[in-house]
């Protein structure tokens, strides 16, 4: 699960790297994003401006930071990149954006992670593209010094909405919601893809994939490495329907395209609070898991696909969960 968030092993990092489209006809769907998108970058190159700031909202996997290059790539200037975790003091901020050049992106991932005074030197530099520094170690020499910035675009990435704050929200021009992908879109990405990896796939196979992927297009391109094992190992090298379907069988990844852990949490909806209600917190710590997790990283692709719906008294598991999982909904607690 670890490694669909952020943190991608090394050779999952490199695999990333080589599928990654470079340009937004390259990138597949969120087709809102995009079209609004291509026309703000052609009119700040026409401007001859720095391209407004950028907020992404999405879980892992869908494209914030393959966007954020894309826009660096389209305006023909740099990328530079920094989580927020990595922020630690402001000395780390003021770091990145004093090196940056003329209309360049910079690029902060998990934007909702920096601290409180960090995210106030942020403000200045993206409405006045100027810093203040405090200089000097003792009492007497002390002083503020205001550093200008050349104009730039700043591209911030957070999975969870709710966890930016409010002057921080106002100061981007351009807000982008990603979406969970449809299959007939993962169907493409997984094409691509896989003439990228020279893996031959025909239609039904890349569907199979596509249609199990969780909307994720981070998911579907490691389903689909995996499931190239298979048909090398277990068939001609050909992905069939039938290979994709032995491969993810063998993941773990049943006929809805749940893994093992959305089955634990619709498992435990069920059996241990009756179908619920269940509030977060207390089915985080029914399954060891961290609450952050499974509110932004698990949940809502179960939300999006009606296997859990959201009360005001907590979570409840659906009569779909209860037919996919081929339990009896009459053990269920009445709500
Ligand atoms: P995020 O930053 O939202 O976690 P990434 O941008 O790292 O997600 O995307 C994960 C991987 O999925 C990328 O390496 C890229 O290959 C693939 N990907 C994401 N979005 C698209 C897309 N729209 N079209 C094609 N491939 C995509």
């Amino acid at each position: 699960r670890i490694s669909e968030t952020s943190v991608l092993n090394d050779e999952e990092a490199s695999l990333e790297k080589s599928l990654r489209p470079q340009t937004l006809d390259e990138y597949i769907g969120q087709e809102k994003i995009k079209r609004n998108l291509a026309v703000f970058i052609q009119a700040a190159k026409q401007r001859q401006e720095s391209l407004d700031h950028i907020l992404l909202f999405g879980p892992p996997g869908l494209g914030k930071t393959t966007l954020a290059m894309i826009v660096a790539n389209e305006l023909g200037t740099k990328l530079h990149t920094i989580t927020g975790p990595a922020i630690e003091r402001t000395g780390d901020l003021a770091a990145v954006l004093t090196v940056l050049g003329p209309g360049d992106v910079l690029f902060i991932d998990e934007i909702h992670r920096i601290p409180k005074s960090a995210e106030e030197i942020l403000y200045s530099a993206m409405e006045d593209f100027c810093i203040d520094i405090l200089i000097g170690k003792s009492e007497e020499t002390k002083r503020s010094v205001r550093v200008p910035l050349p104009p730039f675009t700043l591209v911030g990435a957070t999975t969870k909405a709710g966890m930016i704050s409010s002057p921080l929200r106002d100061r981007f021009g351009i807000i982008g919601h990603l979406e969970y992908y449809k299959p007939e879109e993962l169907f493409q990405i997984i094409r691509r893809s896989a003439s990228i990896l020279d893996t031959v796939i025909d239609d039904e196979g890349a569907m199979e994939i596509a249609r199990r992927s969780r909307g994720t297009p981070r998911v579907a391109n490691r389903l689909l490495k995996r499931v190239r094992d298979f048909a090398q190992i277990k068939g001609n090298g050909l992905i069939t329907k039938a290979i994709a379907d032995q491969g993810l069988l063998a993941l773990d990844i049943d006929s809805e395209g749940l893994d093992t852990m959305d089955r634990r949490i619709l498992s435990a909806i069920i059996d241990q609070f009756r179908g619920g209600p269940v509030g977060i917190e207390t089915l985080a710590s029914t399954l060891g898991e961290g609450r952050d997790t499974l509110e932004y990283m698990v949940e809502p692709f179960l939300l999006q696909q009606g296997f859990i719906q959201r009360t005001p008294r907590g979570r409840i598991a659906t009569e779909k969960t209860y037919q996919h999982l081929g339990r009896v909904i009459s053990e269920r607690r009445a709500v």
